[in-house]
């Protein structure tokens, strides 16, 4: 089974920037993970490729999150990113299901409605700085690229895919292209028609396509060149310490009710579905520390 990665390439005389990235194990470990159902896999795992793109240059302890939020029924997405291409991210409601849309595709945008992208940006210094725009679509490609666009105010166009079917992730992957300072205007133009132009990204990684060879499809014409590569993994930050310290904030008499409990407490971590197992006597110390 190939390797989820990412690559970085240069192309019009370096006044284009594309990213393109196959991460079909990305997206099979988050749909095992929180047992998503079809469509909320299509969702999440679109968004968690926009994350793995947009990660590719963090350093450090910098991280980019994006977040979701909608009013159709899966009502939210997560997703981030940090250095080392480690990708996590959850739906607030997994298992919600719609129809196959008029298209025969997956209904993304019918499951997330109407609502806005939050993207924050954390540096490496702690400090975290967010924007938002309403969503265009919910198909998340088109919300990306329309963060980029208002947000950023780069011209940016965007494709993200998964290919699945009941049994599971078949593929999946995305590509950005991105105006530099001093491009041609005409450019973008060129790269959106090559994007129209080219199959759904997650077909190309279906039929064998490379993130290399990706970018050849969209940058066609534009003599790009790979500038560098970037691994891409499910990876979470989570420890029984950090649940620990979240439990904390759920306050003193919640944790006074689990100490004397004769069960242990169960604490889910929410990025990668991860269960911490906390004893009374556990509990009675994270109160014992806490106050
Ligand atoms: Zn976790």
């Amino acid at each position: 089974m190939s390797e989820d990665y990412a690559v970085s390439a240069l192309a019009a005389g370096d006044t284009v920037r594309v990213i393109a990235a196959r991460t079909t194990q990305l997206v099979r470990e988050a749909q095992a993970r929180h047992n998503c159902s079809p469509t909320v896999t299509a969702a999440l795992g679109r968004l968690l490729t926009g994350a793995a793109l947009m990660g590719h240059a963090l350093n450090g302890n910098e991280r980019i999150t994006l977040q979701i939020s909608g009013d159709g029924p899966v009502r939210g997405l997560v997703a981030d990113v940090a250095a080392g291409g480690r990708v996590r991210g959850f739906p607030l409601r997994p298992t919600v299901e719609r129809p196959l849309n008029a298209g025969g595709k997956f209904d993304v945008g019918g499951i997330v409605g109407r609502g806005s992208l939050h993207v924050t940006r954390t540096f490496d210094t702690g400090q975290p700085y967010t924007s938002a725009v309403p969503l265009a679509t919910g198909e998340i490609g088109e919300d990306l690229a329309k963060f980029f666009a208002s947000s950023e105010q780069i011209p940016t166009v965007v494709a993200v895919g998964v290919l699945a079917n009941p049994a599971g992730v078949l593929a999946a992957g995305g590509v950005i292209a991105q105006l530099m300072p001093g491009a041609d205007v005409s450019t973008i133009d060129l790269l959106e028609r090559g994007a129209r132009s080219m199959p759904h990204v997650s077909a190309l990684v279906n039929d064998g396509l490379t993130p290399e060879g990706i970018v050849e499809k969209i940058a066609d014409g534009l003599a790009p060149r790979i500038a560098g590569t970037h691994p891409i993994e499910f990876a979470c930050r989570c420890s029984a310490e950090r649940v620990a310290k979240a439990i904390v904030g759920l306050g003193h008499d919640a944790l006074l009710e689990m100490a004397s409990s004769s069960d242990d407490t169960e604490a889910r971590c929410d990025f990668c579905g991860q269960r911490y197992y906390f004893s009374p006597d556990a509990i009675r110390e994270i109160l014992a520390s806490a106050s």
